[in-house]
C-alpha cells in the first residue's frame, strides 16, 4: 500500500512525477460556477472533450465543402479508407490483431450484429448467461435474441447472481455454474468491468470455462476500452464490442467497435451483410454475390459516418501516445488513492460496491449511499465536482487517467467527506 497523505505538496508533488500528468492538456473541461476547472469523475459515462476533436471533425468538414463527393478520394485523409485510420490504434488499445478490429455502428446494434453471428442455439444448447445487474440495453439485447429464436428469455436467459449481501460475484461460483449448465449454454456474455459495481472479471478464465463447455463467450467492453488492459486476442475471447465515448472520448453518440477472434475469420460463421463488408477489390463493381472481406472488417454494413470517425481520431491519439498498459497502470494509482479516501466514510451511510483488488476493479469505484444520495451529487456539483447518480442510491466515481490529478481526487475525497462524516 503506497503512503497516501492529502498534503498539498505530496499532491502536487505527485501530480507533477508522472508525465502522463501531461496528458491533461489534451482535454476541454468544463466550467464551475466559480469559473474554475471542473474536476471530472463521470469518464465512465461520457468522456471529456480532446481538443483535436474540433479540428478533425472541420477538416472533415471543409474536405466536403471542397471537394464534394471526390472527398473519398482527396483531401488529407479520403473518406473511402477513413475508418482504416482507426484500426491500428483500436487493435492495440484492446489487444486485437489489427484484422479482428472495426470501428462502426454503435454498441448495441453491434451486440446484435455479433449475436446474430454467434448465438446460433438449438433446442439443447439455447441459453445465454449474463451477470445480474447487466446493462439494461444489453439485458434486451440477449432476451430479443432468444425471443427471436422462439425462446422463452425467462428460461433462456440465466443470470449470474451474487451471494445474499454480497455485492458482487465471486469468480468460483461463476465458472461452477457455467460448468453446470455449460451443455445448455450457447453463449456467455459479460459486461467487462460491470457498468454498476466496476467488477472487473478474467477475461481469460471465464473463456477457458465457456468454451471447456463448447459456448461462445463474448464481452461488452463498454467499461472495459481505454480502462483495462484487455489483452483480448489472448483472453481467446469469440468477440467484444464496446462504445468509444466512455473512457474514449469520442464525443455523444459516438461510434463503437467490434473484436471477432481470429479464429473465427475462416469459419462459415453466418452474417448479415451490407456492401462495406465486400471484399474492398471488387466492392465498387457492384455485383450481386457478397463476398466478405476476411476479418472483423467483413461484418460492417453500411459506409461510415466521417464525422463522427474524425472525433474518434482525435480521441484515440492520447492512448496511442501514452499505451494502454502505463495509462492502467495510472488509473489503478489513481483509484487506490480514491479508495484510500472512501475507507474513510462512515459505514453507518454508505458502503463500497466496487471490489477493492486491482485486478478485480477497473478505475471506477461505486458508492451505496444510504440516504440523501441525490443531496450529496447535487451538493458536489456545486462545488465544481461532477459524480455519477444512479438513483436512489447508487455514486460512481472514476478519475480518468487521461485527465484527472490526485489532486482532483484530493478534492472529491475531502468533499465527500465534509458531506458523510458529519
Ligand atoms: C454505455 C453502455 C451501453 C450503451 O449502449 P449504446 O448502444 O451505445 O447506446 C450498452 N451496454 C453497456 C454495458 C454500456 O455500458
Amino acid at each position: 500500500m503506497p503512503n497516501f497523505c492529502a498534503d498539498d505538496h505530496w499532491l502536487a508533488a505527485t501530480d507533477a512525477a508522472d508525465p502522463l500528468s501531461a496528458l491533461r492538456q489534451q482535454f476541454v473541461f468544463p466550467v464551475a460556477q466559480d469559473g474554475t476547472e471542473v474536476a471530472y469523475f463521470a469518464g465512465h459515462s461520457l468522456g471529456l472533450q480532446p481538443i483535436n476533436a474540433k479540428k478533425y471533425v472541420m477538416q472533415a468538414l471543409d474536405d466536403w465543402a471542397r471537394y464534394a463527393v471526390d472527398g473519398h478520394f482527396l483531401g488529407r485523409h479520403p473518406w473511402l479508407p477513413y475508418h482504416e485510420l482507426l484500426t491500428g490504434s483500436t487493435a492495440r488499445l484492446v489487444g486485437a490483431l489489427p484484422s479482428e478490429v472495426v470501428v462502426m455502428n454503435t454498441l448495441t446494434v453491434n451486440l446484435h450484429l455479433m449475436m446474430t453471428s454467434f448465438y446460433r442455439p438449438t433446442p439443447e444448447r439455447f441459453r445465454i448467461v449474463i451477470e445480474s445487474g447487466a446493462f439494461p440495453s444489453d439485458r434486451y439485447a440477449v432476451a430479443s435474441q432468444a425471443s427471436m429464436h422462439g425462446f422463452d428469455p425467462a428460461i433462456a436467459v440465466v443470470e449470474l447472481t451474487p451471494r445474499p449481501d454480497e455485492p458482487h460475484l465471486r469468480q468460483d461460483d461463476m465458472l461452477r455454474t457455467i460448468d453446470q449448465l455449460g451443455d445448455s449454454v450457447a453463449m456467455v456474455l459479460l459486461g467487462n468491468c460491470n457498468y454498476l459495481t466496476g467488477q472487473a472479471f478474467d477475461m481469460p478464465t471465464i473463456t477457458r470455462a465457456g468454451h471447456a463447455k463448447g459456448c461462445i463467450v463474448g464481452f461488452d467492453l463498454a467499461h472495459g476500452a481505454g480502462n483495462l488492459d484487455c489483452q483480448l486476442h489472448d483472453s481467446g475471447a469469440d468477440f467484444a464490442v464496446w462504445c468509444n465515448y466512455k473512457y474514449l472520448n469520442a464525443g455523444p453518440g459516438g461510434l463503437g467497435a467490434v473484436f471477432v477472434h481470429e479464429h473465427h475469420h475462416h469459419s462459415d460463421v453466418p452474417r448479415l451483410a451490407g456492401w462495406w463488408g465486400h471484399t474492398k477489390a471488387s466492392r465498387f463493381e457492384m455485383g450481386p454475390r457478397f463476398e466478405s472481406i476476411v476479418g472483423a472488417e467483413g461484418w460492417q454494413l453500411s459506409n461510415p459516418p466521417i464525422l463522427q470517425l474524425a472525433a474518434l481520431r482525435a480521441a484515440m491519439e492520447p492512448f496511442d501516445q501514452a499505451g494502454i498498459s502505463p495509462l492502467r497502470a495510472r488509473g489503478d494509482r489513481l483509484t487506490a488513492y480514491l479508495l484510500w479516501w472512501l475507507n474513510q466514510l462512515p459505514t453507518t451511510r454508505c458502503r463500497l460496491l466496487t471490489p477493492r483488488e486491482s485486478r478485480e476493479r477497473g478505475s471506477m469505484l461505486t458508492l451505496q449511499v444510504y440516504t440523501g444520495a441525490e443531496q450529496l451529487t447535487e451538493s458536489l456539483h456545486r462545488q465544481g465536482i461532477t459524480v455519477d447518480l444512479r438513483r436512489p442510491d447508487i455514486v460512481r466515481l472514476t478519475p480518468a487517467p487521461l485527465y484527472s490529478r490526485f489532486a482532483d481526487v484530493a478534492r472529491v475525497g475531502k468533499a465527500l467527506l465534509a458531506e458523510l462524516a458529519t
